[in-house]
């Protein structure tokens, strides 16, 4: 058996991103970086969805969504 559950979490729009860095620094939980030094990738699993990168990005290019999680049940 298994449930849906809703979780928040960060996505950026990865075309837009310009690799300044502000996200990462203010990521609590080190859940983005950059890569290849282009643009900021999130790790999902660390991702709580808090929105401090989102708020500190000045492109605008983060935003984020809830997404559907399924979980087993025991
Ligand atoms: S939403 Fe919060 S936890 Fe997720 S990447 Fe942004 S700052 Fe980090
Ligand atoms: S703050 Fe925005 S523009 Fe800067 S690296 Fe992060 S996602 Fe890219």
């Amino acid at each position: 058996m298994a449930s849906i559950r809703k979780k928040r979490k960060a996505f950026v729009e990865q075309a837009d991103c310009v690799a300044c860095g502000c996200c990462v620094k203010v990521c609590p939980l080190e859940a983005i970086r950059i890569i290849s030094g282009i643009m900021a990738q999130v790790d999902m699993g660390k991702c709580v969805g808090c929105g401090k990168c989102a708020k500190e990005c000045p492109a605008s290019v983060i935003t984020v969504r809830e997404v559907e999680h399924e979980k087993a049940m025991v």
